[in-house]
């Protein structure tokens, strides 16, 4: 059979093309056919690369990223809905509208990055948005702001830790009113025996280092 083009006979025309295979003998033969006829080409998808897939792969978690953050400020079913849309976090209307200039403002995402606000009470926007690593995410959340007493500074799970009582105690004492020094000086109720004597040890030593620290 003759290529429609070129008229180049062959026996096996290669299917290089979705459209009309079988007959054209070359990719370009078709290509050149369909523009002399001012039509747009139709072409089957070459293979993906590697690095393609990869690329792909990447875009499409970023997506994900990208609506995450979109549905825990907008719908009310989000599990994750009261820290988000519930506290009036917002997305800023730029990314709202498209996830092109979202990726075009945070630049591309480095290996196992997650969106992290700088500033915990503000909005998804450029000015306080950044990837960063899980770990450093865990140390921004609003649970682990950041706790001053004795001149020392640690997030609240680390000031339980280092006294031996529940972050959960310390938060409801602090809620309550009480002074973070008077929250960690104060020895926790007899039932915790053994948690007290953590707390009267590790207290003391705290308060050892506070004045040493004055
Ligand atoms: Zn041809």
């Amino acid at each position: 059979m003759p290529c429609l083009y070129c008229g180049k006979v062959t026996w096996q025309f290669k299917s290089v093309v979705r459209a009309g295979a079988g007959k054209y003998c070359e990719r370009a033969c078709y290509i050149l056919s369909m523009k002399e006829a001012g039509l747009a080409p139709r072409l089957r998808p070459r293979h993906k690369t590697e690095s393609e897939i990869r690329q792909g792969r990447e875009r499409a978690s970023v997506k994900g990223i990208w609506r995450g953050m979109l549905d825990r400020c907008s719908r009310r079913s989000n599990p994750r809905w009261k820290d988000y849309g519930g506290r009036g976090i917002t997305v800023c209307s730029r990314w709202q509208e498209s996830f092109e200039s979202f990726v075009a403002d945070m630049g591309s995402r480095p290996p196992a990055h997650q969106i992290d606000r700088i500033d915990n009470d503000g909005n998804y926007e450029p000015t306080n948005c950044r990837w960063v690593t899980a770990e450093v995410k865990a140390n921004n959340t609003r649970r682990n702001k950041l706790l001053t007493a004795f001149g020392e500074t640690k997030t609240l799970a680390e000031w339980a830790r280092s006294i031996g009582v529940s972050p959960r105690t310390i938060g409801s004492r602090l809620r309550s009113g009480w002074s973070l020094e008077r929250t960690l000086r104060d020895p926790i109720s007899s039932r915790h025996s053994r948690a007290a004597k953590r707390l009267t040890t590790s207290s003391e030593s705290i308060r050892e280092g506070g004045d040493s620290a004055a």
